[in-house]
């Protein structure tokens, strides 16, 4: 039999995969914490567990991180991993250093299906969705390499975003049992206000049952209408702005979060004129949201090209005018190609 990885399991899945091999529930509730609180990636680090427990866990389970198969390291410390699953699969996860926090970007997807088009990562096919212990293994990655980066001035992860590869809503299962171990204060305990996820847009029921983690929410606007979005974002077609904000309403009052971010990136000539400005500005008026303006990160043969800054300050300008929370977001990691867009890896 193929040994599991324990990396996504939770004290339920604990339990049953540990009687259907003799072990009992204290061995789970005892094992538990060596998993996700302390970290630890062997069972011989488990030192209140029993010779015996841990022979057995060895034969039949791993608590190994995925492959590193290249770690890129940016000149503003960004950092960015390819990992490779047992079946040869790579996904890209990057680590983000600030003064007050350190953020980690994580994949949900080997690849992505909905082909917005300023996306590298769009640019693949989609293979597959990530499971719960490939999600949860690029936290543990990070998390080990944190004593190693002792130029960090703060020295602790505490930011998720879900804005690597892939669209976290198509993987909901998965993400919502990474998720349930990443908040419980008796596991990650990550602060709910500290993590997000990010969506092309995807309104089905999965998106409103998120709202019960009280997670933050970031929607890829990028267009101030329809006919502009369905040529940047496919999905558009399916489901388009005006669901979108209806859901972004409904989300808040159900989630109790501060407000929703919108993701808004400034392509030259596409989308950053000031009567997108305008137009951006009057649909969400009245939404309790936060515009998010990205500059583009650019890679190979990609037909777009980003704006100026004076044309990105114009464009704020005019949104801090009319009442809208906006900030230019700062790009990080752009001589690695670990930039929000600009994950890509070559797939088998
Ligand atoms: N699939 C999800 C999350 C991953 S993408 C989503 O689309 O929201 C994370 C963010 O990066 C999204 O806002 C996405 O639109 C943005 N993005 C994609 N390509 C980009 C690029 N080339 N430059 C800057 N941002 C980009
Ligand atoms: Fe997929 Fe998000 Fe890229 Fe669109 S922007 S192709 S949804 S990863």
């Amino acid at each position: 039999m193929e040994k599991e990885s324990l990396l996504g399991a939770n004290f339920a899945d604990l339990e049953r995969k540990f009687t259907s091999i003799g072990l009992t529930k204290l061995d789970a509730k005892r094992v538990l914490p060596w998993i996700h609180v302390k970290c630890v990636s062997s069972f011989d680090a488990m030192t209140d567990v029993p010779q015996k427990v841990r022979s057995l866990l060895k034969e039949n389970f791993f608590l190994e991180r995925p492959r590193c198969c290249n770690l890129q390291k940016s000149s503003d410390g960004t950092q960015k991993a390819l990992l490779e699953f047992s079946d040869g699969h790579q996904i890209e996860t990057v680590f983000i250093p600030d003064e007050k926090r350190n953020t980690a970007c994580l994949s949900t997807q080997v690849g992505c299906a909905m082909g917005c088009k300023f996306c590298h990562t769009g640019r693949q096919s989609f293979e597959r969705n990530l499971r719960c212990d490939e999600i949860m293994a690029q936290v543990f990655f990070w998390k080990d390499r944190l004593p190693t980066l002792t130029e960090l001035q703060y020295p602790h992860l505490l930011n998720l975003v879900f804005m690597g590869m892939g669209e976290p809503l198509l993987n909901v299962a998965n993400l919502f049992q990474a998720l349930e171990l990443l908040l419980d204060e008796k596991n990650h305990n990550f602060s709910r206000n500290k993590v997000t996820v990010s969506t092309s847009g995807i309104v089905e029921n999965d998106l409103l049952q998120m709202a019960k983690f009280g997670i933050k929410l970031a929607i890829s606007l990028h267009a101030p209408d329809d006919i502009k979005r369905n040529e940047l974002m496919p999905i558009n077609k399916k489901y388009n702005i005006a669901m979108l904000l209806d859901v972004a309403k409904e989300y808040l009052s159900r989630s109790n979060t501060e407000h929703v971010t919108f993701e808004y990136l400034l392509l030259s000539g596409i989308n950053d004129s000031d009567d997108d400005a305008c137009r951006l500005a009057k649909l969400l008026s009245g939404i309790r949201g936060k515009v998010n303006l990205i500059t583009f990160n650019s890679w190979n043969d990609s037909t777009f090209s980003g704006c100026s800054r004076a044309r990105a300050d114009a464009f704020l300008s005019i949104l801090l005018s009319k009442g809208i929370r906006t900030i230019i977001r700062k790009s990080r990691g752009n001589d690695i190609a670990a930039a929000c867009g600009q994950l890509k890896t070559t797939i088998k």
